[in-house]
């Protein structure tokens, strides 16, 4: 009890305004850094299931501060989706990730069959230009259409349905590979999956992890590849850390797989050298 209801808003109210403050103090240092191209993709393999080969990648984000070291994308993404940075953010990191997949193509043999995944943000998707722009950094990389896939958020394409499907057209159109990241998480229309041109869903690795400890996520995960596969979808898991989940997910005919299990986010050399090795 002496923990008033006063006291608690005083608390709560100096909280808020020592958040505001340190927003705008990320907002400025994000500004900063986008300027001094701090921003690096890593790159984290993406593989079949079935036999363990390499199938592609997927570009995330990290933050080389110059005093901080490397930052994760959960201390900075929301705020530069906040504050509308993600969209310089996001074309920083899909112009980094088309001209690495490009160069080595040129280098390596296996990598012409590989694709690279990039994560496309809410405010992103939301831009009528984010087709003519992601047309435009093809050209510029010279890097085919087919090998790029962008990945947009279960929740961002069901929020307006209609307004999903135009985009993901003009996105299609392009000829690139689209995926429905987060899969499970939000609430998807089964007609508007069906309408929508996309050609995979990403299951949510809460999904993956929780599939030993609450077995009902292994139902659940069998329903969406059912559906998936019922829809001519890939199924792509993430967050694959153990040999058994791994069993698991290929027992379930999911057809791609991530994780810690293959291998954590690389750094561009890193990740090279996972390509060479897998020739
Ligand atoms: P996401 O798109 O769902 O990416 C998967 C996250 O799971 C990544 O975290 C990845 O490092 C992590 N992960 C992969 N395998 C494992 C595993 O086996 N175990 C565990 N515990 N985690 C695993 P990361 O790199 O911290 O990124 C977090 C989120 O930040 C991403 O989630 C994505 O929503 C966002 N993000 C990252 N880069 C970008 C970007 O360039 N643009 C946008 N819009 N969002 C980004
Ligand atoms: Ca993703
Ligand atoms: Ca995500
Ligand atoms: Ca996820």
């Amino acid at each position: 009890a002496k923990d008033s209801g006063k006291n608690r808003y005083v608390a709560y109210h100096k909280s808020m305004r020592e958040g505001v403050i340190n927003i705008l103090a990320v907002e400025n240092d994000l500004k900063r850094a986008l300027k001094a191209r701090e921003f690096e993709a890593y790159y984290q393999p993406i593989v079949n299931l079935a036999d363990g080969r390499l199938y592609g990648f997927e570009a995330l984000a990290r933050w080389n501060h110059p005093e901080r070291g490397m930052v994760n994308p959960g201390e900075f993404i929301p705020v530069a989706e906040e504050t509308g940075l993600i969209v310089e953010l996001g074309m920083q990191i899909l112009e980094q990730a088309c001209g690495v997949m490009n160069t080595w193509r040129k280098k390596h043999p296996i990598a012409s069959e590989l694709t690279i995944a990039v994560n496309i943000s809410a405010k992103q998707f939301g831009e009528s230009s984010l087709a003519a722009d992601v047309a435009s950094l093809l050209e510029r990389s010279g890097l085919p259409s087919y090998c790029l896939k962008l990945e947009i958020t279960e929740t961002v394409v069901m929020l307006d349905a209609m307004k999903s499907t135009n985009q993901l057209n003009l996105l299609k159109d392009l000829g690139i590979l689209l995926s429905i990241d987060d899969f499970g998480t939000g609430y998807s229309s089964m007609s508007y999956l069906q309408k929508f041109p996309t050609d995979q869903l990403k299951i949510d690795l809460s999904f993956v992890q929780r599939m030993e400890s609450a077995p009902e996520n292994i139902e659940i995960i069998r329903a969406i590849v059912n559906m998936a596969h019922s829809l001519r979808l890939r199924v792509v898991a993430e967050g694959i850390e153990t040999e058994r989940q791994r069993d698991l997910l290929y027992s379930l005919q999911c057809d791609y797989g991530q994780g810690y299990l293959y291998s954590k986010p690389l750094c561009e050399a890193d990740a090279e050298d996972f390509v060479k090795n897998s020739e």
